[in-house]
């Protein structure tokens, strides 16, 4: 899979406000592909000092897509979800010498749950929807497994700062495979936008925002939708629960730099509270 630029339009606006009065015609809706097991003690930093006693308890929580479509622009996917592979085997299709090993030895394997008709592929093809292109928040299996069942004529974007870790030979599971050419956003290009910093602006015109979010993953990125019935934030993985939202402590487990995530997290919260008309939704839990 080659690497390229992708290509980010010059945007005049400097403040939120003005942006939040002209809400374009962009629209979200929410897809679940099927649900991942999470440790509620993991899912919130149990040394967060507001984290309190957090058992262990295991979370049966949604794995999303989300359908972005945009009247002039047309249809985009904010990551792909499960494929179909997830719906008679928990553990998606995966492959390699060491695979049956660890999913015996419960190592490194997160376990799924899928109903028919749940993974990504239906949802696009019931809801008639003309892909054009696809934006990651980060490369996690859970949020691009279902590219494996998408078309690859089309554009596929992550932030240039994410790395993409399939360990072939020995345990992988092919999820960006036919992708020819992941496409980068560069935030290096990016404006300073108050609270939340590097942002970009994608198409041009307001309606579609790429935040640079790092500590879940160093490329880890968020998307704010202006939509014309009120912004939406899509955290991503940035806190998984509501419950993030609720306490403010974001999660420790699969989380690459917990410290530099918290922080990401804490701006997220106060913009939030400056823009209380917006609404913020985590990566495995919808409001
Ligand atoms: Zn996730």
């Amino acid at each position: 899979m080659e690497r390229k630029a992708f290509d980010v339009k010059k945007h005049d606006f400097k403040e939120w406000d003005s942006l939040f009065n002209n809400p374009q015609p962009i629209t979200i809706k929410s897809f679940i592909t099927g649900y991942v097991i999470l440790n509620k003690r993991g899912a919130l930093n149990p040394d967060h000092p507001k984290a309190g006693v957090i058992e262990d308890e295991l979370l049966e929580v949604p794995v999303l897509a989300h359908w972005i479509h945009h009247e002039k622009l047309g249809d985009y996917l904010i990551d792909t979800g499960l494929d179909s592979s997830y719906y008679d085997d928990p553990h998606g299709n995966m492959k390699g010498l060491f695979a049956k090993l660890f999913i015996k030895a419960n190592l490194f394997v997160d376990k799924y749950k899928q109903a028919e008709n749940q993974n990504i592929g239906y949802h696009i093809e019931k809801n008639r929807i003309k892909l054009k292109g696809v934006f990651f928040t980060h490369l996690h299996s859970d949020h691009i497994a279902g590219t494996r069942e998408l078309p690859k004529n089309i554009k596929y974007i992550a932030s240039k700062e994410e790395k993409y870790h399939d360990y072939k030979p020995f345990f992988y599971g092919d999820y960006l495979k036919g992708v020819k050419t992941l496409y980068e956003i560069d935030f290096k290009d990016a404006a300073d936008m108050p609270i939340l910093g590097k942002c970009i602006d994608i198409f041009g015109d307001g309606s579609l925002w790429a935040i640079s979010t790092q500590g879940h993953t160093k490329g880890h990125t968020s998307f704010l939708i202006n939509a014309l019935n009120g912004p939406v934030l899509l955290a991503g993985d940035v806190c998984y629960i509501k419950l993030s939202l609720k306490n403010g402590v974001a999660p420790s487990s699969y989380t690459e730099d917990v410290e530099v995530n918290q922080e990401t997290f804490d701006r997220i919260i106060k913009f939030k509270r400056v823009y209380p008309q917006i609404e913020v939704f985590c990566g495995h839990e919808i409001p």
